[in-house]
């Protein structure tokens, strides 16, 4: 029986079966560079944690909208001094946002932080019995939570897959090559959920923390210390002949 005849209408379209392969393989070469970062992190960083210090889970939602334009040290500083006029959510709820901007202060943005965490424990308080709510847009209906904080949640508290775009993981992955040219949050956040193994992400993004802030510090990576220097695209951009060969 003879075959359909091919025309102009049906004829494959070539140039975007290319397009596609293309994308495919850049996808492969996207997940196999980010399976690299991951083993040789783990293995520079065998500890992944969260920088911030807390004991319950709404501390980490306080201690992370403090953490906004502010240094973990100086956050972990302050929170144990919030906690203790303030014990608890309860305690903390019935403050007025004026007693817990006197504290917070030191972090700045003091109003508007006091502000938030005022509201959101009020939030947990009457609506979640004092609890964290475990679901993801949940935790993005809370006062002053964003996808970071409500990703950091999930993976720290929860342990559930999670990826936290922050600047150093934002930064890193730019330069590495894992995204391209890429700066907003939430399509960093995308790009990378298409290439990690979801169980990974939440490690991942403390390991690029420690890394951003030991190796690869903004304005001067230091890619002659890095481990990544020869799969990172600025580190292998930076090697000198002598090094490449
Ligand atoms: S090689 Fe350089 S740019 Fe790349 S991750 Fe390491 S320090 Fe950063």
């Amino acid at each position: 029986m003879a075959g359909k005849a091919v025309t102009a209408k049906n004829r494959p379209n070539r140039k975007s079966g290319q397009l596609e392969k293309e994308a495919a393989a850049d996808l492969e070469a996207h997940k196999e560079l980010a399976l690299e970062v991951i083993g040789r992190l783990k293995k520079e960083y065998p500890e992944a944690k969260c920088t911030l210090e807390y004991e319950k889970a709404w501390q980490l939602l306080v201690s992370v909208r403090l953490a906004a334009q502010c240094t973990d040290a100086r956050v972990d500083q302050i929170t144990p001094l919030l906690y203790e006029k303030f014990p608890d959510v309860a305690a903390l709820a019935a403050a007025e946002p004026e007693e817990i901007e006197e504290i917070v202060r030191p972090c700045g943005l003091g109003r508007s932080k006091a502000r938030d965490i005022s509201a959101c424990m009020r939030v947990l308080h009457e609506k979640y019995g004092d609890h964290v709510p475990e679901d993801f847009e949940d935790l993005l209906a809370l006062p002053g939570v964003g996808r970071k904080s409500a990703n950091l949640i999930m993976g720290d508290v929860f342990g559930k897959p999670a990826i936290v775009t922050d600047t150093h993981c934002i930064r890193l992955c730019n330069l590495i090559g894992l995204v391209d040219q890429i700066r907003e949050p939430a399509k960093v956040e995308r790009e990378l959920w298409k290439i990690i193994p979801p169980e990974e992400g939440n490690d991942l993004c403390h390991r690029f923390v420690l890394h951003g802030r030991a190796v690869c510090i903004a304005r001067r990576p230091q890619c002659g210390k890095c481990c990544l220097r020869d799969i990172c695209r600025h580190g292998k951009e930076t090697l000198t002949y002598g090094e490449a060969f």
